[in-house]
């Protein structure tokens, strides 16, 4: 028997959700996987766990206040120890790394995603902000450099095992599914009450709580739609979005001849990650079989655009391009990060978000340095309407 060559990766945001799934992962095949080098955000105690078990070379910390407790916390210490932007790029482009897994919140992991494609490393992205950001970079560069870019986002990765084989040509359009989160039913006048903890109750994924909120929203969907665009090179209007409650559809390719092509599987993010690391083989997976006689039905249904807005504000950033989907993105985090501290009501995440878009003027994305200035235009704007809408509600008549 040929032995398998191991793949040795890095993980950006190691203590995260996908972070943790991934480790899982190289626990099922401790003889195709190791760990190289792990960054985590501000959890340094599940990172001294991380670190003692899997030993890296190279672990890093957003900040050194966290790296202080890393060091007290762990009972191994790796060989290097990194914090900051400078240790995200650091993990990402360690010359034993083949594979970096990038999964690191928010837009911390750009400059690290850039690093890695330069130093000639395969890039599996969980991370959207990437690419909703930065795509026309990232994949301008991934191109120029030869460098795969492999999507762990289960829709893409269903679409990326769909096309398998097949040519640009052949795709007529790509179908993401959604879940439709956990107001799929709900009265648009009911929607007015819904609080963050109504929102953080997804019916069929277990995820971090900007994301789970994002899906209540669909923005999830709308920045998966501008992600799917990067990664697959097809037209905006080649992309559907489709509602299917039960979430066993990952996701589907429509064919020109016509024939729709369909990945079903479980729902744990083991297996886009495997995939990921597989790639482009097939690897055995330690997860439960998917029983479509238990499953029942799958239902299929068009997402209300009106009831839920971001998704046609992500269409329309995407369509008109340049530095919107940046605009689109920062307004968002924003607008959910104030949702989740109660000083914005559910109904006006979209508000603000397009009222941050109308007051933007588009440029064409041209470098990194002007996505990060757009960004923060974004923020700022999104929290000076915010500051309005508070006003008008506290302001007596
Ligand atoms: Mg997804």
């Amino acid at each position: 028997m040929v032995t398998p060559a191991v793949k040795r990766l890095a993980i950006l945001g190691c203590t995260g959700s996908i972070g943790q799934s991934t480790l899982a992962v190289v626990d099922a095949h401790p003889d195709r996987l190791r760990v190289v080098s792990l960054a985590a955000g501000d959890n340094a105690e599940r990172l001294a766990e991380q670190a003692a078990r899997y030993r890296p070379s190279l672990v890093a910390m957003a900040t050194d206040d966290g790296l202080a407790r890393f060091r007290a916390a762990t009972s191994w210490t790796p060989g290097t120890l990194a914090s900051g932007a400078e240790g995200l790029i650091a993990v990402a482009t360690h010359p034993d790394v083949d594979i970096v897994i990038c999964a690191s919140a928010g837009t911390a992991g750009l400059e690290a995603v850039l690093a890695a494609i330069e130093a000639g490393k395969t890039i599996a992205l969980a991370n959207k902000e990437v690419l909703v950001m930065a795509g026309a970079l990232v994949m301008a560069a991934a191109r120029r450099r030869g460098v795969p870019v492999l999507p762990v986002d289960s829709e893409h990765n269903a679409i990326h095992q769909c096309l398998h084989g097949r040519t640009a040509g052949e795709v007529r359009r790509l179908i993401l599914t959604a879940s439709g989160g956990p107001f799929r039913t709900m009265p648009a006048a009911q929607l007015a009450q819904v609080g963050p903890a109504d929102a953080l109750r997804h019916p069929t994924w277990q995820m971090g709580r900007k994301i789970t909120i994002d899906s209540a929203t669909l923005m999830n969907k709308g920045l998966e739609v501008i992600e799917a665009y990067w990664l697959f090179g097809v037209g905006p209007d080649q992309i559907d979005v489709v509602v299917h409650p039960q979430s066993i559809v990952h996701s589907m390719v429509e064919f020109v001849d016509g024939s729709i092509i369909a990945q079903l599987g479980v729902t744990d993010m083991r297996l886009p990650i495997q995939y990921a690391c597989s790639y482009p083989d097939r690897w055995p997976a330690a997860l439960p079989p998917l029983d479509l006689t238990r499953a029942g039905r799958l239902d299929f249904e068009p997402p209300d655009l009106t009831r839920f807005r971001c998704l046609a504000l992500a269409f329309r950033a995407l369509r008109a391009g340049g530095t919107l989907p940046v605009v689109l993105n920062a307004a968002n985090e924003v607008a959910v990060e104030c949702f989740l501290g109660q000083s914005l009501a559910f109904q006006d995440i979209p508000r603000v978000i397009a009222a941050t878009m109308d007051a933007h003027v588009v440029e064409p994305v041209e470098s990194l340095a002007q996505v990060r200035r757009v960004d923060t235009w974004g923020r700022e704007h999104a929290l000076s309407v915010i500051r309005g809408v508070e006003l008008s509600i506290e302001v007596p008549e």
